[in-house]
């Protein structure tokens, strides 16, 4: 069972209260797949160009189109020129990609018996977006218009788990909770609620981008082109010059080192950088398992279970500023029930990674076998991944991303990494994989207990909302015999999506560091750090946002190092 919906909230609001951020961050404690977007990365013009080949495509989508007049031309931007070459035609999207608005209107919901409304919002109520207007109030900076608006993601719908309020659609709004209940229009007509405590909302984002005033010509700026943080602001003009904002790979951090040396192999120009992060967590192993198996649980794995969660973020420099791209989540496990295991969590790109004679997506495969291979070195034993795609306008990492980035659809993603893994077992990074059939074959997974849990992933999102489902459905007794059963269309539902990695390296792992962690509370996290950039309004919507908004990250990486 797909639990996509379950991880809503974070991907939804914009300004948000710390309460709100607090009140997501509840919601967020289930279930988490991991998500890999491809995208392509494209200049201005290539956008028109793909929008000429997708021309059926285009109208099928009215968000599509709204998206054309949005992207169009800020060709002239100063800050968004020199855009590297186009990767269109990516590895992932030869394995049948699904373009992000037509898989949005297939997971819109069904079961109404309204007829189907006419959703998104007029034109009068949304704020201008990001383009340039022609009019008086343009800024020189960047030719856009003053106000703009800045964006935003999906609404979770708290009736229904797949359920999603897209950008521009109305939808009802709890007046006690604003930011963390929301239902989609067609969900309110039959919810059980005190429709009187309910208000209509926009699912927009009415903050605009700030101005900054230059203190010595007086010329206005966004403080996005400005690339302003700090108190005062002297223009390029005044100043003579554009300052970098470059991100260098710590030289101590060997993981880094290691991933910054594959990932410059691949790039032909434009060098990349690596930070990553570590954090020691645990968890009570009671919360891993259903009521069933809490003995065996417990004699399995002790009372709690210890893992390393790593934050990996990956830059490249456009314009002499390192833009993020890439981004990966794992959890480390030095010793679950006796083996050693590294789980890539979640996995995030955005499109503005640029200068490669590869294309994208095998940028990324090599990250993540080069992950793979770094583990394994260090003594690790068993690698895995969940083919779990994200519900398109769903972010799972980096806030707000550009409306034309596609979306490996289910199938097509685990293609992709069943040939990522093959390409890494043929190259001798990784020693051997399998998928969850074959994995099984041998009777391992005989019962419950057997199967291979990780904190909030795969199996014990299926274990336990097995035993959710059981406890409501009252038709069905609820015992362990029953449970078992109705595992077995998970098991086959889920045969070819979850993969176990034989890692290669013959060296021991140390045990568990006790100490030293390089954490970073807000960096470290990818929920904090996406409630982060949804607070600051960091988005990678456009390279113009992305950059600014990864000039916002690298100033937290420096005061973190002790630079500035
Ligand atoms: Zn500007
Ligand atoms: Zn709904
Ligand atoms: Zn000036």
């Amino acid at each position: 069972m797909c639990r996509t919906g379950m991880r809503s909230s974070t991907e939804r609001k914009k300004r948000v209260s710390k309460s709100r951020i607090q009140c997501q961050k509840d919601k967020r404690q289930k279930a988490r797949p991991i998500v890999v977007r491809d995208e392509v990365a494209v200049v201005r013009d290539e956008v028109d160009n793909e929008k000429n080949t997708n021309k059926v495509q285009l109208k099928q989508s009215r968000k599509r189109q709204r998206r054309e007049s949005e992207e169009k031309s800020p060709t002239v931007s100063l800050m968004d020129t020199k855009r590297g070459s186009s990767e269109k035609e990516n590895g992932i999207m030869a394995h049948a990609p699904v373009l992000k608005e037509k898989t949005a209107k297939q997971s819109e919901p069904s079961s109404s018996k309204n007829p189907p409304r006419i959703k998104g919002a007029s034109k009068s109520t949304v704020p201008p977006p990001e383009r340039p207007s022609g009019s008086t109030t343009m800024l020189s900076c960047c030719m856009l218009d003053k106000n703009i608006s800045y964006g935003t993601s999906n609404r979770h719908c708290k009736e229904k788990d797949t359920c999603r309020i897209r950008k521009g659609e109305e939808y009802m709004c709890s007046k006690a909770k604003p930011e963390a209940e929301n239902i989609c229009l067609d969900c309110f007509d039959t919810a059980d609620v005190y429709k009187d405590k309910w208000t209509k909302k926009v699912n927009i984002n009415n903050k605009r981008e700030e101005t900054i005033d230059c203190s010595e010509c007086g010329d206005s700026w966004h403080k996005l082109c400005a690339l302003h943080f700090e108190e005062s602001f002297v223009c390029p003009n005044c100043c003579g010059g554009e300052r970098d904002w470059i991100l260098e790979t710590d030289p101590n951090c060997e993981i880094d080192v290691f991933l910054a040396e594959k990932a410059n192999k691949l790039v032909n120009e434009g060098n990349v950088s690596v930070a990553s992060f570590t954090t020691k967590k645990s968890v009570t192993t009671r919360t891993l398992m259903p009521d069933f198996y809490q003995k065996d649980a417990k004699k399995k794995y002790g009372s709690t279970v210890d893992y390393v969660a790593r934050a990996i973020y990956f830059f490249q420099i456009v314009d002499n500023i390192s833009v993020a791209f890439f981004t990966m989540f794992a959890q480390e496990y030095h010793n679950l029930a006796g083996k050693s295991w590294c789980v890539i969590d979640y996995l995030d790109s955005v499109p503005w990674m640029t200068s490669t004679s590869k294309k994208p997506s095998r940028v990324y495969s090599q990250l993540i076998l080069a992950y793979f291979e770094h583990m394994g070195k260090k003594g690790f034993k068993h690698g895995h991944l969940w083919a779990n795609p994200p519900c398109p306008g769903d972010d799972y990492a980096f806030n707000v991303h550009p409306e034309f980035q596609k979306y490996l659809d289910r199938n097509a993603l685990i293609c992709w990494y069943q040939s990522l893994l093959e390409e890494g077992r043929k190259a001798g990074l990784i020693s051997n994989f399998r998928n969850f059939r074959e994995e099984s074959a041998d009777g391992k997974f005989n019962k419950p207990i057997d199967l291979p849990v990780f904190v909030k992933s795969l199996w014990q999102e299926v274990l336990l909302a097995t035993q959710d489902k059981m406890l409501v459905n009252k038709e069905v007794a609820y015992n362990k015999i029953n449970f078992e059963k109705s595992l077995e269309e998970d098991y086959k539902e889920r045969a070819e999506d979850n993969f176990y990695i034989d890692l290669c390296g013959s060296q021991r792992l140390k045990p568990l560091p006790t100490q030293n962690l390089n954490s970073h509370e807000i960096l470290g996290d990818r929920e904090t750090f996406l409630d982060k950039c949804i607070a600051e309004n960091w988005e990678f919507s456009s390279l113009r946002r992305a950059k600014y908004s990864s000039v916002g990250i690298i100033g937290l990486i420096k005061a973190a190092r002790g630079q500035q």
